[in-house]
């Protein structure tokens, strides 16, 4: 129910009226108070600490539309990182975007609420695998997507999003280039980019490969007419049945300027979740899935994050100052 919606009176008696209102499709009533009180102590936390939250766009409602100052995809939070004006980022989102973030700002103290946020993706490649690769295939660009560890990064040429994965390959000019660590994501980026020959590694993410063509073809089905996204970490056949794939901050602007009556966001859940507060009028079809390590986030380790300044990411110097050149050499890339 809507707060606007509420019995006259009803809603008067909820806490932070103003920021229910931006939930309220997602977040029934009468859970509200007990939320509002972290809400609460983490804004006022915020002020003390001199904090900023940054959340991605997998963030549950909760944390997406209340507490956080900066939202977006992994390229949108790394852009954004550099311009923070704060003692201390608390980072909602998966430990290598926590990484990213205190490699652009290594002067200030970056924080996950749960070290145990990891990623399928950082996970299934190591930095002896990429200097493996690098012997083996001598003078071919390594472009490594950010879901890598810093260690990882740093042994790379370049970092590319699921956002500019195309424009890094293209900006390369080279016949062949080496694209890791999620073999779909680069399989997805050969079909745009057919002059260049991009060799791949066997990592992929843990909730998007589970999507399968058939899924897209049931809810087709049930919803004709629906439109389709696809995020290109699914596998290339579930992409092709798609009718737009994009990063999750393209899919966000393709739902927002097209305005489809009927939408289905082949993702992780939150996404359609946090669009949906502000398009009343479009219905998102479930499937979805869960990432369970972006879910690890809460109102509750956040607060306990600012209250105890923890769990403080760090990175080895030398390390950080080459990932750190990946990750810039990426930013400076322009679309073409
Ligand atoms: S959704 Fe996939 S790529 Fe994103 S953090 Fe979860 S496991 Fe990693």
């Amino acid at each position: 129910m809507a707060a606007t919606s509420l019995p006259i009176g009803r809603a008067s008696i909820l806490p932070l009226p103003h920021i229910y209102d931006r939930v309220s499709r997602h977040i029934p009533a009468i859970e509200w108070p007990a939320l509002a009180d972290d809400v609460a102590a983490i804004l006022e936390l915020k002020k003390t600490r001199n904090a900023v939250i940054l959340a991605h766009n997998y963030q549950a409602p909760e944390i997406f539309h209340t507490v956080s100052d900066i939202v977006g995809d992994s390229l949108a939070l790394a852009r954004e990182a550099i311009n923070v004006d704060a003692d201390v980022i608390v980072l909602a989102g998966v430990h290598f975007m926590a990484e990213t973030a205190k490699l652009l700002n290594p002067g200030k103290t970056v924080l996950i609420p749960d070290m145990r946020a990891g990623c399928s993706l950082a996970d299934s490649i190591t930095a002896a695998d990429v200097r493996g690769l690098r012997e083996k295939y001598p003078g071919v660009p390594i472009v490594t997507y950010v879901n890598t560890s810093a260690a990882v990064k740093a042994e790379s040429d370049v970092c590319c999003t699921s956002g500019n994965a195309v424009d890094v390959v293209r900006s390369l000019n080279a016949p062949r280039v080496l694209m890791i660590p999620d073999e779909f994501l680069a399989q997805n980026v050969q079909v745009l980019v057919p002059e260049v020959e991009i060799l791949t590694w066997a990592g992929h993410c843990e909730v998007h490969e589970q999507f399968t063509p058939a899924d897209i073809r049931e809810v087709r089905e049930s919803y004709p007419g629906v439109t389709v996204i696809a995020h290109p970490e699914c596998p290339p056949d579930v992409v092709a049945e798609a009718d737009f794939s994009g990063s999750t901050a393209m899919m966000m602007n393709f739902v927002t300027q097209k305005r489809p009556r009927q939408v289905v966001l082949v993702t992780e859940c939150s996404m359609g979740d946090n669009i949906a507060q502000a398009n009343p009028d479009i219905e998102f079809i479930k499937p979805c899935n869960l990432c369970p390590h972006m879910k690890r986030m809460s109102l509750k380790n956040i607060r306990h994050a600012l209250e105890t300044l923890t769990h403080e990411v760090t990175v080895e110097p030398e390390l950080a100052g080459r990932a750190r050149a990946a990750v810039e050499r990426m930013l400076a890339v322009r679309p073409r």
